[in-house]
């Protein structure tokens, strides 16, 4: 084993993660290769290598010239993803990461293989500033966005994972990506929005994972959830809601401060208007706190009031505990009861399977044990 560096500094003066290949769409690409002063045709070689190959080292690129390897090995293909650690579980059908960004950030992905698909949970920051207090990243507060390509490069890494056979199960395929992983990614809007561009672009602009793989989870913040219903895309939208009512989600997701559940819950409902796509609520159930039958009952009148299409279902997510807190996750017959409430009040309900909860599952763990 390589030794790892885990004291890493970035370079004096650098304050933003290198530029990379996957920062830059076709035409960026092209204007990059004219100021290196390398044939615009390069741009499709790379992006063949990168997006179609997954191979992020020019050394390994025998179609260019070896003065041209020279060229954009450090102009292109900066190293992003420094290799800390993994962990698995679920017989090694759980595959968790984590990584040493540029300037030390630390963030993590967790590749989750099921009979019929395969989903990689990645991140689109650095820490998050949300504050949700049941979140172990949310206790860490924001230190940076990723680029795009920090948040690119995750996703590359998994394909690769899974091409080659490298995780158990045998070679395969990703076909999902969700942005559930640390990070809140409509506070990093533009990066996010480029990022999923070059997932779901075809070859070669883009990995040419099917939008419909493509799922964007948010706390709710609505200026966002606006620009992504004009965006026009078919990625799913799941709303992180927690609860019905204003007054427990004002502490339980403190956004809710500025953004109230009534104009969230237009903004989803809008965003499934626009894209006939089912909208998920996210609902992480905690031991009494948010898991009260009145509740159940709440959230599904508000829910039913919005739509007579099917336009959203929830997922109920038993709670992660995170260490030092106080907060569980609630007793199987509550979370039956919440589930037989919400079916009878009209509203399709499904509950978390909860892989890799034996490792931190995908919920900032990870990075938060290191960095104590
Ligand atoms: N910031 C985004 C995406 C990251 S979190 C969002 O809030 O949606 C992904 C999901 O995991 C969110 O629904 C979040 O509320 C949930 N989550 C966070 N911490 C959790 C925990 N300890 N147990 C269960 N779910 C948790």
């Amino acid at each position: 084993m390589t030794a790892l560096p885990l004291v890493f500094s970035p370079p004096r003066g650098v304050k933003k993660p290198p530029r990379h290949l996957a920062d830059l769409d076709l035409s960026g690409r092209r204007a990059a290769m004219a100021d290196l002063g390398v044939p615009a045709f390069r741009a499709n070689q790379l992006s063949n290598h990168y997006f179609g190959r997954f191979v992020n080292d020019p050394a390994q690129m025998s179609d260019l010239s070896a003065a041209d390897r020279a060229a954009l090995a450090d102009e292109l293909f900066p190293t992003l993803l420094n290799h800390v650690r993994e962990q698995t579980c679920d017989d090694g059908m759980t595959l968790k990461t984590l990584w040493r960004l540029f300037d030390g950030a630390l963030v993590e992905s967790v590749l989750m293989r099921y009979p019929e698909r395969t989903t990689l949970c990645i991140s689109s920051q650095a820490g998050c500033g949300m504050a949700c207090p049941f979140c172990a990243t949310g206790q860490q507060g924001l230190t940076r966005n990723l680029s795009t390509a920090e948040i690119v490069d995750q996703v590359v890494v998994a394909a690769r994972t899974m091409r080659d056979g490298a995780m158990a199960g045998g070679p395969g395929r990703l076909s999902n990506i969700v942005f559930m992983g640390m990070g809140e990614p409509l506070a990093n809007y533009n990066r996010v929005i480029a990022a999923v561009r070059r997932i779901t672009d075809p070859a070669p602009s883009g990995l040419g994972i099917s939008q419909r793989g493509v799922t964007v989870s948010t706390v709710g913040l609505v200026p966002g959830i606006e620009r992504l219903t004009a965006e026009n895309m078919h990625v799913r939208l799941a709303v992180s809601l927690h609860t019905p009512d204003d007054e427990l989600r004002d502490t339980l997701v403190p956004i809710n401060n500025r953004f109230k559940v009534d104009e969230v819950l237009d903004a989803a409902w809008a965003y499934a208007k626009q894209t006939r796509r089912r909208v998920s609520i996210e609902y992480a159930l905690i031991r009494d706190v948010n898991d009260q039958p009145w509740r159940a009952d709440l959230l599904a009148k508000r829910l039913r009031q919005r739509g007579d299409f099917p336009w959203v279902h929830v997922n109920l997510i038993p709670l992660n505990p995170t260490p030092g807190s106080e907060w569980d996750a609630s007793p199987k017959p509550v979370e039956r009861e919440f589930v037989r409430r919400l079916i009878a009040g009209g509203v399709t309900t499904t509950v978390r399977d909860t892989r890799g909860q034996e490792i931190d599952g995908a919920c900032g763990q990870l990075a938060a044990l290191e960095e104590n």
